[in-house]
């Protein structure tokens, strides 16, 4: 390979990547450049831990297993010259690359009509983001979370283990309706109402004035500090500007290729191509950052074609609740293995004779088993399935 790998952003993504590439071959010249002025971050534990406790022994991703790297901080990639191969810095320079990752992840969308409340509005992404939020969260605060997706549901968790006062609004009818079966959003949202949480479900933010919100259903809410999580944007823009094929991500291939030679791209910020549906789909989860962006630097560095088709999974911690969903999350018959009073319970999604999606709420040895007759396509019994006592291994 000659001249460097050059991967922009400092996520999971971009790390993973070099640390593909690196596990293979100890020579390979690696440059990141990443926009942000820190040192790369878990940032899943944004909304969990480190709103807790601040920064804990596990936070920083690991850089040493990646020797002979050059890390350019607080720098942005402004352009990507694909014909001369090479892109150009913030910092007015410009890097020549023999391949280029995009790694660039997403950023949260915000609301238009909150521009005159008189409250702090902040989004979570950044570690900069959950550093201001901390500093806000003391017991009298009143936090309107706008958006009960994972994030949105995972701040409400941490911010009433922290005594804050928490209410969530919600435009769709259910909370984690994008991503959860429709048995785990009502067993969610009736958790957090139990833990104090306040949540307003098929409505919107129609004003915003001074301290208070005012919803389409007639409803005033004062907040101390609005906190909005309604989904984020592929930060695609660079990609597009060179003229590679994006549509809200980066179009990629199972191998991590987009449509310009020699650029590749992982993560948040890819529209890849799921193996198992044949359909192009955004998935924003760190294992998937991680694991498609490993697989990508093991192909660099060895010349090889290795497939990347993993079951898309998530967890989210909320209170005591470890849930960890894999699969397809509705659109099938759904089973209960377990008890949803205890809590420590798994939703299965059937489709004919098949698996296709997994919930599981403190059930991680049904979780590792399901994800693989996920994954192998296993021929299954409905009535096994929710029987607690039967053996989900028999199937594998
Ligand atoms: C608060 C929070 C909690 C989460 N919790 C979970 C969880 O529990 N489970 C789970 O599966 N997933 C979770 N996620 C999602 C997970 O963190 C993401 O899927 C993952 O971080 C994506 O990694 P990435 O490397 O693709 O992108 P990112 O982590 O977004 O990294 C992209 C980086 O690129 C930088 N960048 C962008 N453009 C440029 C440019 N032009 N030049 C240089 N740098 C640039 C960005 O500033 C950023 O640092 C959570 C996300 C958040 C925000």
């Amino acid at each position: 390979m000659l001249g460097p790998v050059v991967i922009v952003g400092g996520g999971i993504g971009a790390i993973s990547a070099a640390t593909g590439i690196r596990l293979s071959d100890p020579a390979i010249e690696i440059i990141i450049v990443s926009e942000e002025d820190e040192l790369p971050y878990d940032r899943t534990q944004l909304s969990k831990e480190f709103l807790l406790s601040g920064e804990t022994p596990s936070f920083r991703l690991n850089l040493d297993q990646v020797t002979n790297l050059r890390w350019i901080g607080a720098t942005r990639v402004e352009k990507l010259n694909t014909e001369l191969k090479s892109v150009e810095l913030s910092n007015g320079q410009a890097i020549s690359y023999s391949t280029l990752v995009l790694a660039t992840g997403a950023t949260p969308r915000m609301l238009p009509n909150l521009t005159d409340i008189a409250v702090p509005v902040t989004a979570l992404r950044t570690l900069r983001d959950a550093s201001f939020i901390r500093k806000q969260l003391q017991p009298s605060t009143s936090l309107v979370i706008i958006g009960a997706g994972v994030i949105g549901l995972e701040l409400a968790s941490s911010a009433r283990a922290l005594g804050t006062d928490v209410t969530i609004i919600e435009t769709l009818p259910h909370v984690m309706s994008r991503c959860a079966p429709p048995t785990l959003s009502s067993f969610v949202a009736a958790y957090h109402l139990r833990q104090g949480v306040t949540i307003h479900l098929g409505c919107q933010i129609e004003q915003a004035k001074d301290t208070i919100l005012m919803l389409n259903n007639g409803l005033n809410i004062t907040a101390d500090l609005v906190v909005v999580g309604v989904g984020v944007e592929a930060n695609d823009s660079i990609a597009k500007a060179a003229g590679i094929a994006c549509d809200d991500g980066i179009f990629v291939d199972g191998y991590g290729r987009t449509t310009c030679p020699s650029v590749f791209a992982v993560g948040d910020v890819t529209r890849q191509l799921n193996a198992s549906t044949g359909h192009f789909a955004r998935i924003e989860t760190w294992s998937n950052a991680q694991n498609q962006a490993l697989a990508l630097g093991r192909n660099l560095a060895n010349g090889s074609f290795e497939l990347y088709s993993e079951v898309p999974w998530y967890w989210s911690d909320q209170y005591d609740l470890q849930i960890q969903v894999a699969g397809a999350s509705n659109g099938a018959i759904e089973i209960v293995r377990g008890s949803l009073d205890e809590p420590n319970f798994s939703i299965f999604q059937i489709h004919g004779n098949r698996i296709v999606g997994v919930s599981c709420v403190n059930r991680p040895r049904d979780f590792a088993i399901s994800k693989r007759l996920i994954a192998n396509h296993a021929v299954v019994e409905r009535e096994n399935i929710g029987n607690p006592a039967f053996d989900l291994r028999t199937y594998i």
